[in-house]
């Protein structure tokens, strides 16, 4: 399989679960295209194996992690395993680390008993500026500090018709939050939280209600909520459906293009 050219944005939900393991869904993993560019962000727990259902990961034009917590980039071990043993590869593929990430993936193959460089002849691995955005194929990428455990960026990624889906990854409920997802045309929310009294007094997570309300501060003109306890979808949906048509759950699998219709941009769920 290869990207298949639509030039609308698209997102494939490849997993949208918590750290902990669950069966309905691998941890946190989006697929986003357009044309045939096609970036994944963050690669928790079980996305590699879901990716390949989707496309040849070999095929992604890049990949870009939030933050470095287990659940948005453990996987990014297994992607190394699709390239040679020896020689380096033909195409290495673009890693896109935090601040600090390219130590993190010494360490990481220090770990799993890999030796030294053996990420360096799959991946070209840079680490990004937030100062800077990434072009990547037709694509821009922005980002913005989160508030949370550890340092983590939110992520816009925009088509050259100016449409834009905003992944917020972790984050607690902040003014600058809602500032940088304002007007995004598909808003990726996390809904982590069971209960605040789990949160740090510095908020790293939001409760499904916070993120929703986020949501509607920003103006997003579509949104999933993201990283919830699949056993959670009936009650969280329950809570979107209160809030409009315009907000709902991620479930893994999922897959959400960006459509023209007379009255603006609408988010279509497609086969
Ligand atoms: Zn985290
Ligand atoms: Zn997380």
């Amino acid at each position: 399989m290869t990207v298949d050219p639509q030039r609308r944005l698209r997102l494939t939900v490849l997993g949208f679960s918590t750290a902990v393991p669950h069966p309905a869904s691998p941890a946190s993993g989006y697929l986003v295209s357009w044309d045939t560019t096609a970036i994944l962000l963050d690669a928790g727990q079980g996305v590699a194996s879901r990716l390949a259902r989707e496309i040849d990961p070999r095929d992604l034009a890049a990949v870009i992690v939030g933050h470095m917590h287990a659940d948005h980039y453990i996987d990014i071990a297994a992607l190394r395993y699709l390239y040679p043993w020896g020689a380096p590869a033909a195409r290495r593929l673009p890693v896109h680390l935090p601040p600090g990430g390219r130590d993190r993936m010494t360490a990481l193959a220090i770990a799993i008993s890999e030796r030294d460089g053996f990420f360096d002849s799959a991946f070209d691995v840079a680490e990004y500026d937030e100062r800077t955005p990434l072009e990547i194929g037709d694509l821009t990428v922005r980002f913005a500090r989160s508030q949370h455990f550890v340092p983590a960026w939110a992520m816009s990624v925009e088509t050259p018709d100016g449409r834009r889906l905003v992944y917020l990854g972790d984050t607690g409920p902040t003014d600058a939050a809602v500032a940088f997802a304002r007007g995004a045309d598909l808003l990726l929310v996390e809904a982590a939280l069971r209960s605040t009294a789990d949160d740090d007094t510095i908020r790293g997570h939001l409760m499904p209600d916070e993120a929703i309300d986020l949501a509607r501060r920003a103006e997003a003109r579509s949104a999933l909520l993201v990283h919830f306890d699949p056993d959670r979808t009936e009650e969280i949906a329950g809570m979107c459906a209160a809030a409009g048509d315009w907000i709902r759950p991620a479930s893994a699998g999922m897959t959400v293009s960006l459509v023209e219709s007379p009255g603006g941009v609408a988010a279509v769920l497609t086969p």
